[in-house]
């Protein structure tokens, strides 16, 4: 085993949960045994909980200016840290190293967002009647939980922990089982940019545990990112226990290519977007929709998706279940008449014969119902149907149940136009293989890629981790009488 056991982090120390059950953690890399994590019980998370709610007074009583300064640290700490960061998420995600890098440049812009907040939280004031003002505060909420996936192990933690944190509320982290490294590494950095004990806590575990956050009496808010499946079950969960809820699911991200697309810039884009990250992004193209004849853009795609080399330019896929699942995809396609153009099945990598990859796949002739068409595959594979028409392209997107992401190709800007007024979708690009939205403009998607409202980042998150004082105040003599004295 490489590191030590994994331990959850409380009021500022590493401790061992009480529950005895945990699980090997294992780099999808080359098979090795990185660590093991504990599956904590609902008495480890409430160990956490009572040393946020000891840190909370303090904290939310910090002038937020302060609480910044914290993350000022903190920013500086990520780049300091940058290529020990970097590897530790390859080691235990299975990306490769330079999209690590990016992922922990991304944590260091989220960090900036957050350093910015007491720029965007002065509230309002305004003299309402003679001698009469309303103002407003925006109040930290408490303790949060924010529940984190496996495919970013640092960049979602990322998403909530500087924003709920600079707002004044403390905060319970539940990282991905199968991720679980990253995130230990974040709370030491935290501690050594300043934060108070308490204030950021780590709590290891699966279904039991999470299970327990939504129940929590003490837990004010819940943010979670993952699946669609467990984002319903948390939502629905949390919210009956009356908390505030924000549930990121999973997606089906749409690409549609236009015959007057630029070949090289669009089949590079479809690539990139499909194979990064293993395709384990739910910002991922996972369907692409050819409007017309494209298929001078298809070969191209092909070109592109030959040149992505497991192992070298494309990591590898979370677990040997994910490699099987996402093979079942394949095959299921190409039984029910699907063209395999590109077949990344039966993938090694020498030297690394444990590892789970999985090759780029571009599957072409896709009919609207097949499973490859309609499901998430999280994998890095394409699936191209055809139509005659952009309404009949836009229909396919439209019936899709998620909405997280889609994309148009094209040099038309006004069907482009017509394609961002109605792809149903929260996130959309043009000419844009991933459309993330970057700081400030916040990250969320709509129908089953998001529960709950408001998005997860970016100046929508205020609204989510805090609560709106609203006072009014009368002290002149003189103040105008009117209805509301
Ligand atoms: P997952 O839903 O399996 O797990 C997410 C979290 O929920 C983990 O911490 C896990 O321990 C916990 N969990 C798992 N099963 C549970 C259950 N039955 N009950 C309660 N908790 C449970 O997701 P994952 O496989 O870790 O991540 C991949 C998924 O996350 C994909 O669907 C991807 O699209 C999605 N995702 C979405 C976004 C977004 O912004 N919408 C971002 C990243 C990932």
């Amino acid at each position: 085993m490489k590191y030590n056991a994994i331990q959850n982090y409380v009021g500022g120390n590493f401790t061992d949960a009480s529950s005895g059950r945990s699980m090997d953690v294992i780099s999808p890399i080359d098979g090795n045994h990185l660590s093991t994590v504990p599956l904590s019980s609902s008495t480890d998370l409430d160990a956490a909980v009572m040393a946020a709610k000891k840190a909370f007074p303090s904290w939310s009583k910090t002038p937020i200016k302060e609480r910044v300064q914290v993350f000022f640290k903190y920013k500086t700490l990520l780049e300091k840290n940058l290529k020990e960061l970097a590897e530790l998420c390859s080691e235990e995600n299975g990306k490769t190293y330079s999209e690590s890098v990016a992922e922990i440049e991304k944590c260091i812009e989220l960090t900036e967002f957050a350093t910015s907040l007491p720029q965007l939280v002065t509230g309002e004031i305004l003299e309402v009647s003679k001698g009469v003002e309303c103002r407003t505060e925006h109040v930290p909420l408490g303790v949060v939980a924010s529940i984190v996936p496996f495919n970013f192990p640092s960049m979602v933690p990322n998403w909530t922990l500087p924003n709920a944190i600079a707002l004044g509320n403390c905060m319970i982290m539940k990282p991905s089982e199968k991720v679980p490294l990253s995130v230990g590494r974040l709370a030491e950095l935290l501690k050594e940019a300043g934060l108070p004990d308490g204030v950021f806590n780590v709590v290891h575990g699966d279904v039991e545990i999470v299970n327990a956050i939504c129940d929590h009496p003490d837990i004010e808010a819940v943010s979670f990112v993952g699946s669609t499946k467990v984002a319903k079950i948390v939502y629905q969960r949390a919210t009956s226990n009356y908390k505030r809820c924000l549930a990121l699911g999973g997606a089906k991200n749409h690409l549609m290519v236009l015959p007057d697309a630029i070949p090289g810039m669009t089949a590079q884009n479809v690539a990139a977007s499909m194979s990064g990250c293993a395709g384990q992004r739910c910002m991922a193209a996972s369907a692409m929709i050819g409007v017309g004849n494209v298929d001078a853009i298809i070969d191209k795609i092909c070109e592109e998706a030959r040149k992505i080399v497991p192992g070298e330019n494309l990591g590898a896929v979370i677990n040997k279940e994910s490699q099987q699942r996402i093979e079942r995809f394949i095959s299921e396609a190409e039984k029910d008449g699907a063209k395999i153009l590109v077949d990344g099945r039966n993938t090694k990598v020498a030297g690394k014969e444990n590892g789970t990859y999985v090759g780029p796949t571009v599957i072409d002739f896709v009919k609207p119902g097949m499973s490859v068409a309609t499901e998430e595959i999280f994998g890095p594979v394409i699936s191209i149907m055809r139509t005659n028409t952009v309404d009949e392209a836009l229909a396919i997107e439209n019936a899709n149940p998620y909405g997280n992401a889609a994309s148009v190709f094209t040099q038309n800007g006004g069907m482009a136009r017509y394609i961002i007024d109605r792809a149903s979708a929260g996130m959309i690009g043009v000419n844009v293989g991933v459309p993330v939205p970057r700081e400030p403009f916040s990250f969320g998607g709509w129908n089953e890629s998001k529960f709950g409202v408001g998005d997860i980042t970016g100046k929508s998150s205020i609204e989510f981790w805090t609560k709106l004082k609203k006072s009014t105040t009368k002290w002149n003599a003189e103040a105008g009488v009117n209805w509301m004295s």
